[in-house]
């Protein structure tokens, strides 16, 4: 595995290969969630190009960015045994330079759910991933499923702005008690973990009321709130795969989705019905 540091390199040492590319582009602390997307781009490409790049940019003042979880090591050996050829690992002063360019996240769909508390949060995630996209210029790029608005978003932006890379979506992977995995699992207590159960119970609690023939969104909701209860909730929504709210559950076009504050801690989940 080469690792790379400076988009100039990576450029370069990508420059004129005939091969198909799949990149991953990741904040680091890697976990299962992250291999699997590796995985998934491993079995379809002829080189695999995962990044680690803690965006400062998508961080409010107030989220403490220096905070972020950083296994460097550990990173590094994972991506080694998931058999990555390229691990580029910038330096935010290499990404980004003064009074820039950037990318606007659109008016409607940027500042709703997870942009309502946090209305610069996309214009940094679209910002950074469009820099990330030109740097490796990848025949296909991986996203997970769980971060599904960051999904919508990005699709939208490599469509709208005529882009030719591959948008992959990738399933979310998940602790054996249902707990989603993420990066920031690792900041909860042992009573804030059970606690953060309530999220997968509440999807699951939404699926059986589906499957039992329960459409109707508002009820659906009602009962995901009653099963949160004691968890700082931002947002239970039920969304069209366009990410308009929907006042009835449409078989095989919804996004059931829960945002909620655990301790200090923002948890996000969804399930796709
Ligand atoms: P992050 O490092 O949190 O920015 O995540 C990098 C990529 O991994 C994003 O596309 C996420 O959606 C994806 N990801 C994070 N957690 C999971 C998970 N539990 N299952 C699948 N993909 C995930």
């Amino acid at each position: 595995m080469k690792i790379i540091s400076t988009p100039l390199e990576l450029k370069e040492y990508l420059k004129d290969n005939n091969k198909t590319v799949g990149f991953v582009p990741t904040m680091g602390a890697l976990h299962e969630g992250h291999i699997s997307l590796i995985k998934e781009a491993r079995a379809s490409n002829e080189l695999v190009v995962v990044s680690i790049f803690v965006n400062p940019t998508q961080f409010s003042k107030n989220e403490y960015l220096e905070k972020y979880p950083k296994k460097d090591e550990a990173d590094k050996k994972l991506c080694q045994l998931a058999d990555v050829d390229i691990l580029f690992f910038p330096h935010a002063d290499d990404i980004y330079g003064s009074d820039e360019v950037s990318v606007a996240s659109p008016n409607v769909r940027g500042f709703v759910l997870e942009g309502t508390s946090r209305p610069s949060h996309f214009n940094g995630v679209l910002t950074v991933v469009m820099k990330l996209l030109n740097i490796v210029s990848p025949t296909k790029a991986y996203f997970g499923k769980k971060d599904a608005q960051q999904l919508n978003l990005i699709t939208l932006m490599v469509k709208q702005m005529f882009m030719s890379v591959e948008i992959v979506p990738v399933e979310s992977l998940r602790e054996s008690d249902g707990l989603a995995m993420s990066s920031r699992n690792i900041y909860l207590t042992s009573r804030e973990r059970q606690e953060a159960l309530k999220i997968s119970v509440s999807l699951r609690i939404a699926s059986q009321m589906v499957n039992r023939g329960v459409l109707n969104s508002s009820e659906i909701i009602q009962s995901m709130m009653e099963s949160l209860d004691t968890l700082e909730i931002f947002y239970v929504e039920i969304l069209n795969r366009k990410f308009e709210l929907i006042e009835s559950v449409e078989l095989g076009n919804t996004v059931i989705l829960v945002e909620v504050k655990v301790g200090t801690t923002r948890l996000l989940d969804n399930i796709w019905i």
